[in-house]
């Protein structure tokens, strides 16, 4: 599926530049720079191709946003994208978000998105899972004092399995929907903006689960 990219790192380094940081290029502490303001930055997890990041950018000029996915090849479409908006207030990168805490500097994020991460079904797996507590300290570590996550998914277990381990982090949960899409939509809400993993569960008339908590 990615042959077509086969040059997608060079296209990465050169054309989009600015676009996509190297894992390897990143400072903690330097993001705002990169971003050229002081605007507070927002990132999403396993952000796949970037749809839902991409729509709350041209949403929100005033706040700085980053996609993080470990598979390099899926953010490229996303690069195409930002190039045509003229987006200035995003960037992607790839790295595993196992080691998060050591790209970032504490408190340099507002807010951390899990969209439809994988649900790693197997018991012997769960550590795997992106709102794991493990994670959860993780993020808790580079969040500012607002310290805000907010998790959207299809899989009741991976949900009960969030709330769980919400619960056991001392997090604060402040919303919860169990059903997202079976209300009346207010389209500027952005809790409606839809990811691609969405789109596919949402046309197989799965009910979308979303939690929201200070962590
Ligand atoms: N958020 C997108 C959406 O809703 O359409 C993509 C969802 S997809 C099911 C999960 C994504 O998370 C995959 O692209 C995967 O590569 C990425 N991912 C999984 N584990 C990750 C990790 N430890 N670090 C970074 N990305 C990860």
């Amino acid at each position: 599926r990615y042959r077509k990219s086969k040059n997608y790192k060079e296209k990465m380094l050169g054309f989009y530049d600015s676009l996509f940081v190297d894992s390897e290029k990143i400072k903690p502490g330097n993001w705002n720079n990169l971003f050229k303001n002081n605007n507070p930055i927002m990132i999403e997890v396993g952000c796949g191709k970037g749809g839902f990041l991409i729509e709350l950018a041209k949403r929100n000029k005033n706040i700085n946003y980053i996609g993080i996915e470990k598979v390099e090849p899926l953010v490229l479409e996303a690069l195409d994208e930002i190039k045509r908006e003229g987006l200035q207030n995003i960037l992607f990168t790839s790295f595993d978000a196992n080691h998060i805490e050591s790209q970032f500097e504490k408190n340099e994020i507002s807010r951390v998105y899990l969209n439809f991460s994988d649900p790693w079904p197997k018991k012997r797996h769960s550590k795997r899972r992106l709102t794991s507590i493990n994670f959860l300290k993780k993020y808790r570590e580079i969040l500012d004092s607002e310290k805000e996550i907010i998790f959207k998914s299809d899989n009741s277990g991976l949900f009960e399995f969030t709330l769980t381990e919400l619960s056991a982090a001392k997090a604060l949960i402040t919303s919860v929907d169990i059903n997202l899409h079976s209300k009346e939509k207010d389209e500027k809400d952005e809790k409606y903006i839809l990811t691609e993993y969405e789109k596919r569960f949402l046309a197989q008339g799965m009910p979308i689960y979303r939690v929201t908590a200070h962590l």
